[in-house]
């Protein structure tokens, strides 16, 4: 334990008011962000309403055009300076996340380096757009292909990873040359602000980044995505306010991004090590308290196995430490609010009913805030309620597969696509099952898929398009082709 974790918890300065074309502003009202550990107000923010969102929308557009003509090396260093604010700040942001969202300090660090990477990276790719240039068939005309910025876009991020989703979203629309509306989620703007200061402080222009948090989303998103000037909206979140942004997106045929929900499945063949497996397992379950969208949330694990796995994972699991996530030694922090406490102990119970074995935990832990004991279930039928539902908790449900294909079939057994992970020592099983899985990721032998060096994003139900890695700014990008007779 290094001594900074002793006195974490005090709050860092941080704005509270409306980024809009520039300057910090009050707004008309204010709502409370709460910690989850303590119920405890850390601060109150300005609440946007749908006049903040049409002045935030009309200055993203009036500073779009000088924005789109900025060289790239500019941009790129806008970024670059944001990234190295935000890891000079690292303990700022690593102390407002877990005091606004509960994930432990020694998580939250991890995020504050893996959001602050999505600044570099794609301060490295704004210098690297390119196009390309060909002759039509009969010999006519030059093809120039160029890329240019799809235009002011609508940017909507999740409380689970307040700092990532953000600079996963900010980073390629800044590298193309796009303006934005944020809007962050009300559990945790207080990140989000803090990083639209650092961006201001890094020199991007009036304008160019405006941020609006909001109790009333669809009131403010709606003027976004129905007003008719944004291009574009990048959508991080369920499933289902996803399909109603697509409706709404419709309106203005406006280009999507969406990275919806995940179901991820988690295999173990007979062939696995059994403790990489474990090892994974504890990443791909437990990260985030298991509030994130690739967490394992079925595994599958074959019968010749199946106990061993089992015995070893919950051993693993009770021996975690929950509590407050600013306190030394803590393994597992709060569950991000009421509701989301009551999912998860409404899915254990549904599993129970139906049959499953709890091997440990299965209980809430504490009387104040909203903490989960980390939970394995064995023999966990099918038709338990959790296997076709996020359960964004630290529950591990343990189902027994004999064949390849009853495991493929049961882990294509669902609507979302996002990741799946995959333990097998057998070089040629793991070829043949990565392809058969219906996952925009798969996870072979490891726990953890997320960087932003790699495409992020899912099939089905779980989305379009991709974040990060080479191809995460072309969904900011447009082409442009223009045809010049040959001389
Ligand atoms: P979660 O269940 O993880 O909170 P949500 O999809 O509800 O996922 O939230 C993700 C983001 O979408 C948040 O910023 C939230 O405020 C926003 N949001 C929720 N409802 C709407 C809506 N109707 N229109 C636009 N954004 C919304």
């Amino acid at each position: 334990m290094t001594t900074t974790e002793l006195q974490p918890a005090t709050l860092p300065a941080v704005p509270t008011g409306l980024f809009i074309d520039g300057r910090w502003r009050d707004g008309a009202r204010t709502f409370d962000v709460e910690n989850p550990a303590t119920g405890v107000v850390l601060a109150s923010v300005a609440d946007g309403t749908a006049d903040d969102a049409r002045r935030a929308i009309d200055a993203a557009a009036a500073a779009q055009d000088q924005w789109a003509r900025t060289a790239p090396r500019e941009r790129s260093e806008i970024l670059r300076r944001a990234y190295e604010l935000v890891i000079a700040r690292t303990e700022d942001f690593a102390t407002l996340m877990t005091l606004e969202m509960g994930k432990p300090l020694a998580e939250a660090r991890g995020e504050v380096a893996y959001g602050a990477e999505f600044l570099r990276w794609f301060s490295e790719e704004a210098v690297r757009i390119a196009g390309d240039t060909t002759v039509t068939g009969d010999g006519r005309n030059r093809i120039l292909v160029g890329r240019a910025p799809v235009g002011p876009c609508v940017l909507i991020t999740p409380w689970n990873f307040p700092l990532a989703m953000g600079t996963r979203k900010i980073g390629p629309a800044v590298a193309a040359g796009c303006t934005m509306v944020f809007k962050p989620a009300p559990q945790t703007p207080l990140t989000a602000l803090l990083l639209t200061e650092v961006l201001r402080e890094a020199g991007l222009p009036d304008g160019v980044l405006n941020t609006v948090a909001t109790t009333d989303a669809a009131a403010v998103v709606t003027e976004w995505v129905e007003g008719g000037k944004a291009r574009k909206i990048s959508f991080t979140g369920s499933t289902n306010v996803g399909k109603i942004l697509l409706g709404q997106a419709a309106k203005t045929v406006m280009r999507t991004s969406m990275e919806l929900g995940g179901n991820a499945p988690f295999l173990v063949c007979a062939d696995a090590d059994v403790d990489k497996a474990v090892d994974g397992a504890m990443v791909a379950k437990l990260r985030n308290m298991g509030e994130a969208c690739t967490a394992a949330n079925r595994f599958y694990v074959h019968r010749d196995v199946v106990d061993e796995f089992t015995t070893k994972l919950a051993e693993r699991m009770s021996a975690l430490t929950v509590g407050d996530g600013t306190a030394p030694g803590t393994d597992v922090g709060p569950l991000i609010d009421a509701a989301g406490l009551g999912k998860v102990e409404r899915l254990v119970a549904d599993a129970v009913a139906k049959g499953a074995r709890i091997v440990t935990g299965g209980e809430r832990a504490g009387e104040t805030g909203y903490f989960y004991r980390p939970t394995v279930l064995a023999d966990v039928p099918a038709d338990a309620e959790l296997a076709a539902t996020e359960i964004f908790g630290p529950v591990a449900p343990v189902h027994v597969f004999d064949d390849e294909d009853e495991a493929i079939a049961a882990a294509n057994d669902t609507d979302a696509g996002l990741v799946a992970y995959l333990f097998t020592q057998d070089i040629d099983r793991a070829w043949r099952l990565s392809d058969r899985i219906e996952a925009g990721m798969v996870g072979l032998n490891t726990g953890l898929v997320s960087n932003p060096a790699a495409p992020f994003g899912g099939v089905k139900q779980s989305g379009l398009g991709r974040e990060g890695g080479r191809v995460g700014i072309d969904e900011f990008l447009e082409y442009k082709y223009l045809a010049i007779p040959k001389g």
